[in-house]
């Protein structure tokens, strides 16, 4: 399983993730999937409700607003991307327990990189992140 992600959208979510420190950032990754492959075509930031730094919370509006979006580019949202300010891109315990999604990409920055997780059969699996110059 890899997840092709352009270099501008790869320093998108770093930058991002700089904004919010020490909290977390979190959105939307709109582009393509063909079986447990994935390509990026654009990001959706969304609003972190969560009260506590160390969790993030999509805003549901915000996550509809990207469902819109990506449908009206004849696209999907194919994964979230969220921050770590503790520097670890590894999935956390409540990471796990809030993916439920099948086939859904997580990507994870932290320490001024990103790494990418597959979601399948209950399980948040390392995933190749493919980062293309377009
Ligand atoms: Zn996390």
């Amino acid at each position: 399983m890899k997840l092709v992600l352009p270099e501008t959208l790869r320093a998108q979510i770093v930058d991002a993730a700089r904004a919010a420190h020490p909290a977390e950032s979190c959105g939307l990754v709109i582009g393509t999937r063909a079986g447990d492959d994935g390509a990026a075509a654009s990001l959706h930031p969304a609003r972190n409700l969560a009260s506590r730094t160390d969790r993030f919370e999509i805003d549901p509006a915000d996550h509809f607003a990207a469902l819109k979006a990506a449908r009206a580019s004849s696209l999907s949202v194919i994964g979230c991307y969220h921050s770590h300010p503790n520097g670890v891109a590894q999935p956390s315990a409540t990471d796990l327990a809030g993916a439920g999604e099948e086939g859904f990409f997580w990507l994870i920055a932290a320490g001024g990189d990103v790494a990418a997780f597959f979601y399948f059969t209950g399980r948040l699996t390392g995933a190749d992140l493919v980062t293309s110059s377009s």
